[in-house]
């Protein structure tokens, strides 16, 4: 990754008016997300309604991204210095309230590794004095500080498996990822899965090369599989930091941190801690004696004790706050880890925690949310080929993602070159991560959070990926032969372009004579000129050259049976649905509708 792009992940190019569904994929988040920041802008909006860019700079900034405005060429030179004008508003608008904030960071990498050693080191050696000595719980996250004074604040929930249930759920939490690699053992299948889950979610990485104080430690090696695995450490003329660390004997640590806070900075990360806040739950469970207890990462404004507050179907006041070593608070600023008391029930990580107006407007609203689940309008919609192909036409989706999992290294790479290769100007197809081996829970989560499908070449899914992909509704494809996966693939890409149908006529038929059974239906003795009809064809009715009627072959006879088509030459009885005014010398001309593309 370069700097260049580290810098962009955080930017996002808004234009001048955008649909807020588009806005909601472009900030990877939920539409509903969208509309939640909007309401709390006071602006009132659904999901289909366009809002102008000042507008939606705002939700992208609550969001956690520095927004810009799409530049329009025609303008670029004559009206450069109004257009400069209209974001230096939104800049000097938003200045008033928007601060720094320290970078989120979570650490991801191959089991065995060091991540656990990692994050105790820093937390033993760098959270401050009077904190450490109160540590009496783990809270899942906890704030630290560089040498020189700096906060960071880590998600102390390893794995990657909490880093993309959150993206599932459209909670982009992390800002800078610690992939954590032992320079013993090199890069190994979950080092490949972390760096996929963190290029999906555009979130740049640090590399740890750990573990450097082991006697069989290897760092050119591990640099050489980096570069095999698209990160090109800066030594070898790429951008990727990497950090020779030793967890276990705390060495590099504070270079890692530093490297850390550079690799935020590009990001120029920002919050406004002077409004409502907005959060992001971490973890959640309950307690015998307190009740539930919720880990909440505050992502901008400021959380108070007392504020009535919504995660999910949860609601209730936040009766006590406290950080990682168990201080009360009062207060919890942007990008502050707390753990709160008082919700209603536990909610799921990932869950997007607001604040509300009351505790009666949270609770309305999160009855509100039960009774839409209850009526099965869960949000979580199932991913398939087919969904995706529905995406599309929202204009939700330009990439097709897959997930590609197959029994030996050697399918892996002319499968993801081959499928690559089906992409279209429309639609690019992306192999997003791929490996050998079964299906695992980690891949569905990685499909559920870049609304993707699980393509499995001669595997399936361990039982506990099966049952994760039936809950999500993310869908796992079983294949044998690598033509069928094509074949599919090539229908979705199809699928997704937008379909044009075209009319194919069929048959034309003379009405001759008319029949009524009872007083409501009309049977139309008739010839078919040319053609054939046939049952369920589209047909229009006409009378002296006018269209008088447009329905369906809704039954067709020959004699007293009913018949599924009729050739030309031949006489028969025709009901067209909706229809029962037939004359003599009327016209029904028959067709159906063809996908042309
Ligand atoms: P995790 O599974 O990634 O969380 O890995 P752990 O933090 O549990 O570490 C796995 C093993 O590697 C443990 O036995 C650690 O003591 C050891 N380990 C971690 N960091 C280092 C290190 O820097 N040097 C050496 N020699 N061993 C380490």
């Amino acid at each position: 990754m370069t700097s260049e792009q580290q810098t962009r992940a955080r930017t996002v190019v808004i234009p001048q008016a955008i649909v807020v569904s588009e806005l909601a994929a472009l900030l990877k988040v939920t539409p509903v997300d969208v509309i939640k920041e909007l309401m709390k802008n006071g602006v009132m909006a659904t999901i289909n309604q366009v809002v102008d860019f000042d507008t939606a700079a705002v939700v992208a900034t609550d969001l956690g991204y520095a927004p810009e405005e799409e530049e329009r060429e025609e303008e670029e030179a004559a009206e450069a210095g109004e257009a400069a004008s209209t974001s230096l508003r939104i800049v000097e608008e938003d200045a008033a309230g928007l601060a720094p904030r320290a970078p989120v960071v979570t650490v991801l990498g191959h089991v065995d590794h060091g991540k656990t050693t990692l994050l105790d080191t820093i937390r033993r050696t760098r959270v401050t004095e009077s904190e450490a000595g109160g540590i009496t719980q783990h809270i899942g996250a906890y704030q630290t500080e560089s040498p020189d004074g700096r906060a960071i604040t880590f998600i102390d929930t390893p794995g990657h498996e909490a880093f993309t249930q959150m993206r599932a759920r459209g909670a982009r939490v992390t800002d800078v990822a610690i992939i954590v690699v032992a320079a013993d053992d090199g890069v190994m299948p979950q080092t490949r899965e972390a760096i996929a889950h963190a290029k999906a979610a555009g979130v740049p990485m640090v590399v740890a090369l750990n573990k450097i104080d082991a006697n069989n430690a290897n760092p050119d090696r591990v640099k050489q599989q980096l570069m095999e695995v698209g990160l090109v450490p800066e030594e070898y003329g790429g951008d990727q930091i990497v950090v020779p660390v030793s967890a276990l004997q705390g060495r590099g640590i504070d270079e890692l941190l530093e490297n850390v806070l550079v690799v935020a900075e590009l990001q120029e990360l920002k919050a406004n801690p002077q409004r409502d806040a907005v959060g992001v739950v971490l973890e959640a469970a309950t307690d015998r004696f307190r009740g539930v207890v919720a880990t909440v990462l505050v992502q901008t404004g400021t959380l108070r004790q007392g504020d009535a507050v919504l995660a999910g179907l949860a609601y209730g006041r936040v009766k006590a706050m406290a950080d990682a070593a168990g201080n009360r608070l009062k207060e919890a600023g942007p990008s502050t880890p707390v753990e709160i008391l008082g919700l209603s029930e536990v909610p799921s990580a990932g869950e997007r925690l607001v604040v509300m107006k009351s505790d009666k407007e949270a609770r309305a609203e999160a009855e509100r949310r039960r009774r839409a689940e209850e009526a099965g309008e869960s949000p979580r919609a199932a991913v398939t080929l087919d969904s995706l192909f529905g995406e599309i036409h929202k204009g939700n989706v330009q990439d097709l993602n897959l997930v590609l999992k197959a029994d030996v290294q050697g399918s892996v790479e002319p499968l993801v070159a081959t499928l690559e290769d089906l992409s279209v100007d429309e639609v690019n197809v992306k192999v997003i991560h791929a490996s050998v081996g079964s299906v695992t829970e980690s891949d569905v989560q990685l499909a559920v959070a870049s609304k993707g499908v699980i393509i499995g070449f001669n595997v399936g899914p361990e039982p506990g990926a099966k049952k994760l992909a039936d809950q999500e509704r993310v869908e796992i494809r079983q294949y044998n032969v690598i033509y069928d996966i094509v074949d599919d693939v090539e229908l979705a890409v199809k699928g997704m372009l937008e379909p044009v149908y075209e009319e194919r006529h069929d048959a034309t038929v003379e009405v001759r004579q008319i029949f009524r059974l009872g007083r409501r239906n009309a049977i139309a003795g008739s010839y078919v000129r040319e053609g054939t009809v046939r049952r369920g064809q589209r047909a229009r009715v006409r009378r002296v050259g006018e269209v008088i009627h447009e329905g369906e072959i809704a039954s067709l006879k020959r004699f007293n049976d009913d018949v599924r088509e009729v050739a030309s030459g031949f006489e028969c009885g025709i009901q067209v649905s909706n229809f029962d005014d037939f004359q003599e010398g009327d016209e029904i001309s028959t067709y159906h509708m063809e996908q042309s593309r």
